[in-house]
């Protein structure tokens, strides 16, 4: 009998590989808009794309607002004129939803975990894209139930974001599940929040944060096995 029954995984960078996914829509945006796409663009995208998303973490955009101002606001720093936000947004949604590129390993492990494990997803994200990725992926005849942010009307770390898996989830205890997840903000910082074991994905091997609880640590989702067994 395994100690952790429930397996609460977060989705991108712990089982879908956003990073990949990300640079593939930007590029669907440039082919999209005749715009030459290149690395270097692509970076200086990226940079603008954060420091919008920050501004929504810190409650100045809306989710809506900040989708667009990413694209305003490298179109104005670009000099590039005549494109409209709204379609390049739309485009670059459609396209992360159809990319379903995985982590190392994520496939075979999810399918080996699923025969003594329930596996969720936990995820902070847009509604439309994660549930047309998880719907095309290799991981979906396994994946019991999605808990996206959108959704839930709540997000990672939040209580009331775990408030609702646990509402949706027979049988689940603050201690059969673990929290699985490469980001020490959200889903590292929300299993403390919440008082769950966690394991945190770190196969970019960075600095382990003296501030949070972390049970286990792991490079390879393979140790899982050891972990859950
Ligand atoms: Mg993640």
């Amino acid at each position: 009998m395994t100690s952790y029954p429930y397996l609460l995984f977060d989705a991108d960078n712990t089982l879908f590989c956003f990073d990949e996914a990300n640079v593939h829509a930007f590029r669907a945006v440039c082919d999209a808009f005749g715009l030459p796409f290149s690395q270097e663009l692509f970076d200086r995208y990226e940079v603008i794309n954060n420091a919008t998303w920050e501004r929504f973490d810190r409650g100045e955009l809306t989710k809506d607002e900040t989708v667009l101002e990413r694209f305003r606001a490298f179109f104005a720093a670009e000099g590039i004129r005549g494109l409209d936000p709204a379609e390049c947004n739309r485009v670059h949604l459609e396209d992360l939803g159809r990319a379903t590129y995985l982590m190392p390993h994520a496939a075979e492990v999810i399918a080996k975990l699923r025969e003594a494990h329930h596996i969720y997803l936990i995820t902070n994200a847009v509604e439309s894209v994660q549930r047309g990725r998880l719907g095309r992926s290799a991981l979906a005849p396994y994946v019991e139930e999605a808990f996206i942010s959108e959704t839930a009307g709540a997000a990672k770390p939040s209580v009331e974001y775990f408030d609702y898996v646990f509402a949706h989830i027979d049988g689940i205890t603050k201690e059969n599940c673990l929290v699985i997840g490469d980001s020490l903000t959200s889903d590292i910082q929300g299993a403390n929040n919440y008082g769950l074991p966690c394991c945190w994905y770190n196969p970019k091997r960075l600095l382990r944060p003296a501030a949070l609880r972390v049970d286990y640590e792991i490079r390879d989702l393979r140790e899982l096995y050891d972990i859950v067994k």
